[in-house]
């Protein structure tokens, strides 16, 4: 008998042109064949046209999600963070810095001092960069001759601190001439044992650093998004504003790897017109447009130049625009139309944001096209996170708003949703709480092993294998019903133990991962 595929779902283009909007809960993915094991997949995706991650994960930039903590382990576990704006320049800017800052190869702009300051300048250092290993030259500048080096150890016990550092500093120094591979550094650094490796020209001038915690940062962290130099990479939000080219100017200095043009609704001239400037001014920036949801507003960023985009209209957790403005999209037909359009018409990769309340929505998205998956609601209560924990009826939460709530628009961030002239504001978003998710490492692991299994059972070895069979109509949807769904989740007994529980503390029931 010849096997006619009779039975077997429908595939993307025919379930998503003729099922209206649906979204991440109405389908369900059909299995494919699995030749090879969980192990030998890989994650990798392209965040933009230029940035490729090993993890397709992005954290959003809203001000209970991502400052600098969250974007520093987003991207040692693969990803990438996004810095919220609803801040001053100099605060999104600080935050970028701490992230560029926190893992190297050769750090090549060492924050140096000289023999004269004190040790309360090292104070100061540690307090405003988190590190105090300070290289000292004869006049406190790097270029300069290299006469010692202070570190935690020679002044832990000091009680004066306004003694200078030619007193506190070790001059004997093990250090390495400039030219040398980061190989050779990191070799040089294990032999001798100690915490800095400056390096330095024929005459003894300083001209970068190397420091020890890098070697272990890379060893516990393989797979961490960085550039050539090893710095991790980072990515900030803008709005459309033109008073927002400071903010561009500041972030381009501080080395910000990506912008992200945050509008709830992406297809305007004020965005268009962003984009364009951007792309002329700095055009190894990579900008992210958005939002947008439909084919015509993906056509109208591309044209102006982005290099991704970011897709969702109303479908946060946090989100009433559908409800009070009447204007969106489904997610999961969103992140279709827009990932297919682009796809074809410029190669741009697509990023699915909101909506993404467990693992198995990742796998959803990705499914429909998307490269990368934004996520807020999931990463807001974990210790990374903004904000300290408090408890609500013995349970530990922590707060989560939408940036257009009343809440967070108090705080500055009515720029995504409104014009400076709007004299009445309308709330876009709501301000809650969510449950202690514990650390983003061990929620990040977890769900990267479990999507891991997902593409297996697709039979798909990695996200763009993934695509292929999507878009050569392999890859097969059914639709559920709502006793399907019903049938999808724990049912019928009276009680049960939940099995990640022990893994993200008070999660309230299983699809809540
Ligand atoms: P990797 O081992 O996959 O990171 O390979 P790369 O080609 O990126 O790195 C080349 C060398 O640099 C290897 O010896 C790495 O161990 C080392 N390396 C990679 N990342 C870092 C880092 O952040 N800091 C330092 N000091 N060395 C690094
Ligand atoms: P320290 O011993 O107090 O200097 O701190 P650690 O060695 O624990 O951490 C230093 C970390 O900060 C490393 O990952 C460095 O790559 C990073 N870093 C970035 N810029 C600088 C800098 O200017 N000086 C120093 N010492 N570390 C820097
Ligand atoms: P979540 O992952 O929580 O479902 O959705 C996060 C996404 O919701 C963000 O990345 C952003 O696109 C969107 N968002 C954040 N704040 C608001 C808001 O106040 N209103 C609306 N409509 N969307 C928001």
């Amino acid at each position: 008998m010849q096997f006619d595929g009779g039975g077997n779902g429908y595939d993307a283009k025919d379930f998503f042109e003729n099922m209206g909007g649906i979204t991440y809960n109405d389908f369900i993915l059909l299995p494919g064949h699995i030749d090879f094991s969980a192990d030998e997949v890989e994650l990798d995706a392209d965040f933009t046209r230029n940035l490729r991650l090993k993890r397709p994960i992005v954290s959003s930039p809203m001000d209970t999600v991502t400052e600098s903590k969250m974007a520093i382990y987003m991207a040692l576990l693969g990803g990438i963070g996004i810095i919220h704006y609803n801040n001053t320049i100099e605060e999104q800017v600080r935050h970028v810095r701490l992230v560029k800052r926190f893992e190297n190869g050769f750090i090549t702009d060492p924050v140096v001092l000289g023999p004269d300051d004190t040790i309360a300048d090292v104070d100061r250092i540690k307090e405003a960069y988190g590190f105090s290993g300070i290289p000292i030259t004869e006049d406190g500048t790097i270029g300069s001759r290299l006469i010692g080096i202070v570190t935690r150890r020679d002044i832990s016990f000091e009680t004066n601190h306004s003694k200078k550092l030619r007193e506190v500093m070790t001059t004997e120094l093990v250090t390495a001439p400039v030219g040398i591979s980061l190989q050779e550094g990191n070799r040089i650094l294990k032999e001798c044992k100690k915490g800095k490796l400056p390096i330095v020209d024929k005459e003894g001038r300083l001209v970068s650093l190397m420091s020890r915690t890098d070697l272990l940062k890379n060893e516990d962290f393989p797979y961490a998004s960085k550039n050539k130099d090893k710095q991790l990479l980072v990515g900030a939000a803008l709005s459309t504003k033109e008073e927002d080219k400071e903010r561009l100017d500041e972030l381009a200095k501080a080395g910000v790897d990506a912008v992200v043009i945050d509008s709830s609704q992406g297809d305007s001239v004020f965005q268009i017109n962003m984009v364009k400037y951007i792309k002329k001014k700095y055009p190894h920036l990579e900008v992210v447009g958005g939002n947008v949801v439909t084919a015509r507003q993906c056509k109208s960023l591309i044209d102006a130049g982005v290099d991704a985009l970011r897709i969702g209209m109303g479908s946060g957790s946090i989100c009433i625009t559908q409800e009070a403005l009447a204007v969106g999209r489904a997610q999961g037909s969103a992140v279709y139309h827009c990932a297919k359009f682009s796809r074809e018409y410029a190669h741009i990769p697509v990023m699915a944001d909101g909506g993404i309340a467990n693992l198995g929505h990742i796998t959803k998205a990705l499914a429909l096209g998307a490269s990368t998956v934004m996520l807020g609601v999931m990463l807001a209560g974990t210790t990374e996170a903004p904000g300290e924990y408090f408890y609500e009826g013995g349970v530990r939460l922590k707060r989560y708003r939408g940036m257009a709530s009343f809440e967070a628009m108090e705080a500055g961030g009515a720029k995504r949703y409104f014009s400076e002239e709007d004299r009445v504001k309308v709330a876009q978003g709501v301000a809650g709480a969510v449950v202690d998710r514990g650390s983003v490492v061990d929620m990040v692991q977890y769900l990267m092993q479990s999507l891991k299994h997902s593409l297996q059972d697709l039979g798909c070895r990695t996200i763009s294998a993934l695509h292929e069979v999507l878009y050569n109509g392999t890859l097969r949807f059914e639709a559920r019903s709502p006793s399907a769904q019903a049938e999808g989740g724990v049912h019928g007994l009276y009680s049960y133990q939940d099995p990640h529980l022990g893994l993200f503390k008070q999660a309230v029931d299983r699809r809540e991962l």
